[in-house]
């Protein structure tokens, strides 16, 4: 088989400098490969980490201003007071401090024509009472916490549209605040209630009220740096590089992979694989799927979401966030594909801004849909020059979701049923929620499986 296998490599098996064995092959390194990565050496295993890009962090990504050095994150913002989280970053000398994510000042406009909401949010009903509500409604289902563990029957509660969820618990006055925990998901009110409350769920209720955790060095990159230099040392990542193919059989014996590196292919042979990149049907092509798998994997839709930094954004230099709420939608959610909100970065004259989409859209659509949506809402008579990225970054895929109908029919039972099949497991935000501390704490569940 290692000869079939490193005949699409290329590359000679009688030369060992082609082959590496590991015990376990991670492949991409954004929040959840690289936490893998790390604990998985905690317990005496060998690793290999698979990474496309020239740096691990996926969505965690620090701006840096060329002229001035200021670093500004555009990703990943913070993270929420757990040990797990002290812990991975003391590890790597990164140091913490807290932070309160209420903004002092916040303006609601409909980002469709620029129209203020009059009155919002204070019109809307008493917002500790809803929260409390809502909270209430979370503590009914603790296994939300730990991926999709979903009990059977799934709880038709689950179920219904969110924005339905919502009316039958009279919880408007918390959808003032609660989109902004969800950012990503798509006009939220539509889709399955079981996927807003993964995102923002008691963990997130909690953090609003007591902080989060963000870095005190206001570069949230760092403590990805310090890990990739950690396993650049001990010989366990690859960047720049991606999978060929792969044998992963069915039975014992290694698992097989090939990969493109810069500096050629090579084959790697390891007990099993940590797959946590996106489960997209593009990023599992070169994996040898087998129709069930792929019969999960092709159920899944995903949503949209974008950043970017901008330069003579035309928002005035003592707004606050001014955050997207549509004038006429049901509960006042924006109106998508647009812009979600923006605030000023972290870097003088940048101007941050989100934008959202139910589905994933190309990116030339996107930027030209932002720079004309904020020349139209905050025209700026003396400038010279219009707004023009000083980055810009699709995270998209974002969210990945299936129907109700097919959550109903035991979708999550078979995905998890994936774990371990075939020697692949499955880490990452499709399997968890789309935050990087409750993946971390997932993971932590997950690997005395894969180490079994
Ligand atoms: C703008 C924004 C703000 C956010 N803010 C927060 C926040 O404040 N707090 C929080 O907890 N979470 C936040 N999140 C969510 C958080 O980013 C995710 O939960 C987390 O990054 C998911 O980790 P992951 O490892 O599953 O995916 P990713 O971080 O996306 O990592 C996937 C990795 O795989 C790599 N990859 C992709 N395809 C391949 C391939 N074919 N081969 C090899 N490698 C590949 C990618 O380059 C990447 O490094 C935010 C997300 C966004 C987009």
């Amino acid at each position: 088989m290692l000869g079939c296998i490193a005949a699409v490599a290329g590359a000679n098996p009688a030369h060992n400098d082609h082959v590496i064995t590991r015990d376990i092959c991670v492949i991409g390194g954004g929040a959840a490969g690289t936490y893998a990565a790390v604990r998985l050496g905690d317990m005496n295993q060998s690793v290999i980490v698979i990474e496309h890009k020239d740096r691990l962090g996926g969505n965690t990504q620090t701006f840096t201003d060329p002229i001035t050095g200021a670093k500004a994150d555009i990703g990943v913002q913070v993270w929420h007071v757990l040990d797990i989280v002290k812990n991975f970053f003391s590890r790597f000398n990164v140091p913490l401090t807290t932070t309160q994510t209420t903004a002092s000042s916040v303006e609601f406009i409909d980002f469709t024509n620029g129209a203020k909401l009059k009155g919002y949010p204070g019109n809307q009903g008493n917002l500790t009472v809803a929260l409390q509500a809502y909270a209430a409604q979370l503590a009914k289902y603790p296994f939300l916490d730990a991926g999709f563990d979903l009990p059977d029957p799934v709880p038709t509660d689950l179920l219904m549209p969110f924005g339905d969820f919502v009316a039958k618990y009279n919880l408007s006055a918390a959808m003032t605040v609660l989109p902004d925990f969800a950012a990503g998901l798509g006009t939220l009110t539509k889709y399955p209630t079981l996927y807003f409350m993964k995102v923002a769920g008691l963990t997130i209720l909690q953090s609003i009220q007591t902080g989060f955790y963000t870095t005190a060095h206001h570069d949230n990159s760092e403590i990805y740096q310090n890990a990739q230099a950690a396993l650049l040392a001990a010989d366990s990542l690859l960047l720049n590089s991606h999978i060929v193919a792969t044998e992963r059989g069915n039975n014992g014996g290694p698992v097989k992979l090939v990969v493109s590196t810069p500096s050629g292919h090579r084959v790697i042979q390891a007990k099993k694989i940590i797959f946590a990149i996106p489960p997209t049907l593009e990023n599992l092509h070169n994996f040898d799927i087998d129709s069930e798998e792929r019969h999960l994997f092709e159920q899944f839709s995903t949503t949209g979401y974008y950043t970017g930094l901008l330069r003579n954004s035309g928002v005035p230099a003592n707004a606050g966030t001014i955050t997207d709420r549509g004038l006429h939608t049901t509960f006042h959610v924006p109106k998508l594909p647009n812009i979600f909100s923006t605030y000023a970065s972290a870097i003088l004259g940048l101007q941050q801004v989100f934008y959202g989409s139910d589905t994933v859209l190309p990116i030339d659509q996107v930027k030209h849909s932002i720079i004309t949506t904020m020349q139209q809402i905050f025209p700026n008579a003396t400038a010279t020059v219009p707004p023009v990225f000083a980055v810009f970054s699709s995270h998209s895929p974002f969210v990945f979701m299936v129907p109700s109908s097919a959550i109903k029919a035991g979708f999550y039972r078979k995905l998890s049923n994936l774990q371990g099949h075939r020697h692949m497991f499955y880490a990452g935000a499709a399997f968890q929620t789309q935050d990087s501390s409750l993946i971390w704490q997932f993971i932590e569940g997950l690997l005395p499986h894969v180490v079994a």
